[in-house]
């Protein structure tokens, strides 16, 4: 099974994608969290990140879709992408790689979230790139870029819409019940 995770900031990708990952014993790729790991140790793609995360600008696409690519090269098992794709163009490089990997996406699952919740979320957090300013310009640049992939995904017959503005496990129920009844349907 391959999933794409799909949500603004703070609603509860990074929580979902565990349960599920550990549930269905999918590779969790988080391009988010490696950027983070890349700039905590100062290696040279973090260096180049680093101004694009820490501002809540994306990371150029060819910079993501090259790491995200090699990846899922190296993957026998099902995988969830969380954090990506956030572009239009990322969704449609991961489609190319896709149709010429012989791979496909399953489910496009899109946690969704207002921003006033998003906000009195991530004031809780304490990431780096969590601050007031910060916050903003990553919900600005998630309307912008990121919401359009929703209509893409669509279009193709793969979202499914979720709330997720409930606690952790009413979210992750209603997420496994969706995947449990979707795969008894196409066993049958
Ligand atoms: P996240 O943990 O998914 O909220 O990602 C944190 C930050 O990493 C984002 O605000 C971006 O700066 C960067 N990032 C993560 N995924 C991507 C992506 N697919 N494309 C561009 N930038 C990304």
């Amino acid at each position: 099974m391959n999933i794409v995770l799909l949500g603004c900031p703070g609603a509860g990708k990074g929580t979902q994608a565990a349960v599920l990952c550990e549930k269905y014993g999918l590779a969790h790729i988080s391009t988010g969290e490696l950027f983070r790991s890349e700039i905590a140790s100062k290696s040279p793609l973090g260096l180049k990140v680093e101004g694009f995360v820490n501002k809540g600008n994306l990371v150029p696409d060819e910079v993501v879709v090259e790491i995200v690519a090699g990846k899922l090269e190296s993957l026998e098992s099902g995988w969830l992408l969380d954090g990506f794709p956030r572009t239009l163009r990322q969704a449609e490089e991961l489609d190319r790689y896709l149709a010429t990997s012989g791979k496909r996406i399953d489910f496009v699952l899109l946690l969704s979230v207002s921003e006033e919740v998003v906000i009195k979320r991530l004031a809780g957090r304490g990431r780096e790139d969590d601050s007031d300013a910060t916050v903003r310009k990553r919900l600005m640049v998630f309307r912008d870029l990121t919401q359009p992939l929703a209509a893409y995904y669509r279009g193709h017959g793969l979202l499914q819409e979720f709330d997720g503005a409930p606690s952790e496990d009413q979210v992750s129920s209603a997420l496994t019940v969706f995947l449990e009844e979707s795969a008894a349907k196409s066993g049958s």
